[in-house]
């Protein structure tokens, strides 16, 4: 099987294409490196004989066609994205250029390849768009979304992906495309940007550093491995019904609060000798996230009873093989750490459609 992942380079994507690799898949990575991608997610495989990468922008039209026509993938996954809440506070435009735009030309380029294709190939072909729970907007107390949930996006980041949800949605009932479509919970694990509050927790406490907490830290987020979310990916893009949706969540949900108590407790555990033992006192209440949803939370009830797919980590064993995974890699941290100071971004002061 060949198949060509966008934004194979960043945090789930290099998850994904490991995974896929490892498993017989010849991939594809195509991936503009923005600041949140890079090869060194994909050392393990950037010079397998089954991997191939393409630094090039979902937006240029030409390199894409270019990719399918060479690669002549039997799949595509898309992950490609701007994907910080807060930095699309701050410059919605790419977040439309990418998400949008980028994701319109991304269907265009499949459906041109999927047409000219044979019917055995027709037949087969299938494009899986990799979104989020943040397109259903923000819940109460109670409650979780599901497959039926309506579309509320409240962050610019969250409206740009609902649209690219609704282009493929469109794109299938419309043309025939073989799309699928998922959307998952919060992402932690090895490679995470450090703009996210997971690994920006971790990477503060070991430097001593304040750990900001947006608002009371009450947001409740729904938490997933990002290898449990690259398995499920895999199982629907193989063995799911076209022209679905399909919702993936590990049942996890903890207040902000709660999630950065746990990680300052793995390091107090972990990091015996540290002096800044207990790390939560290194706690930071800060000025909250302008729109801050309050709670998501996510019913994988349709994945798991029709994929028979289970989450493989609990959040406990997870966040522990989190936290020993940027202490055993500080020089990927070091280079990530060049690309972005750690500062705080998108307190809506600056607004505007600018890049
Ligand atoms: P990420 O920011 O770590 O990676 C995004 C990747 O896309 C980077 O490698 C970047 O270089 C690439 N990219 C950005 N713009 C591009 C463009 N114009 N052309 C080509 N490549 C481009 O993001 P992530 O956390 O790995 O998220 C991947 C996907 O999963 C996104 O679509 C995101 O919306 C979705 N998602 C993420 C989470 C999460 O918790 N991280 C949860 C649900 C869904």
């Amino acid at each position: 099987m060949r198949i060509l992942v966008t934004g194979g380079a960043g945090f789930i994507g290099s998850a994904l294409v490991r995974r896929l690799v490892a498993g017989g898949v010849d991939v594809l990575t195509y991936d503009k490196l923005t600041y949140a991608g890079h090869t060194d997610n994909l050392a393990e495989v950037l010079d397998h004989p089954r991997h191939r990468f393409r630094q090039a922008d979902i937006c240029d039209s030409p390199a894409l066609a270019g990719a399918f026509a060479e690669f002549r993938p039997d799949a595509v996954m898309h992950l490609a994205a701007e994907t910080h809440v807060d930095r699309s506070i701050e410059a919605p435009a790419g977040f439309v250029e990418t998400n949008v735009v980028g994701t319109a030309g991304l269907l265009d380029a499949a459906l041109a390849y999927w047409r000219a294709l044979d019917q055995q190939g027709r037949a087969n072909f299938r494009i899986l768009l990799v979104s989020t729970d943040e397109v259903f907007g923000a819940l109460g107390p109670t409650g979780a979304f599901d497959e039926s949930s309506p579309y509320r996006p409240n962050s610019p980041y969250a409206a740009s992906k609902a649209a690219a949800d609704h282009l493929a949605r469109a794109y299938h009932r419309t043309y025939g495309l073989p799309v699928l479509i998922t959307n998952s919970g919060n992402n932690y694990g090895p490679y995470q940007f450090p703009e996210k509050l997971v690994p920006l927790v971790i990477l503060n406490a070991l430097d001593g550093r304040p750990l900001p907490v947006y608002g009371a830290g009450a947001n409740v987020r729904d938490w997933m491995h990002v290898n449990d979310h690259a398995a499920a990916l895999e199982l629907i893009l193989t063995k799911g019904r076209v022209g679905e949706t399909y919702l993936i969540g590990a049942r996890a949900e903890r207040t902000n609060l709660d999630l950065v108590r746990a990680i300052c407790q793995i390091l107090d555990r972990l990091v015996a000798s540290s002096a800044h033992r207990p790390h939560e006192s290194l706690l930071k209440f800060v000025a909250d996230r302008p729109g801050h949803d309050a709670r998501y939370a996510l019913d994988p009830a349709k994945l798991e009873g029709e994929l028979a797919w289970r989450a493989q980590y609990s959040l406990e064993i997870g966040l522990g093989d989190t936290v020993a995974w940027y202490m055993a890699n500080r020089a990927w941290c070091r280079r990530a750490n060049e690309a972005y100071d750690r500062r705080r971004l998108g307190l809506g002061s600056a607004v505007g459609m600018r890049r």
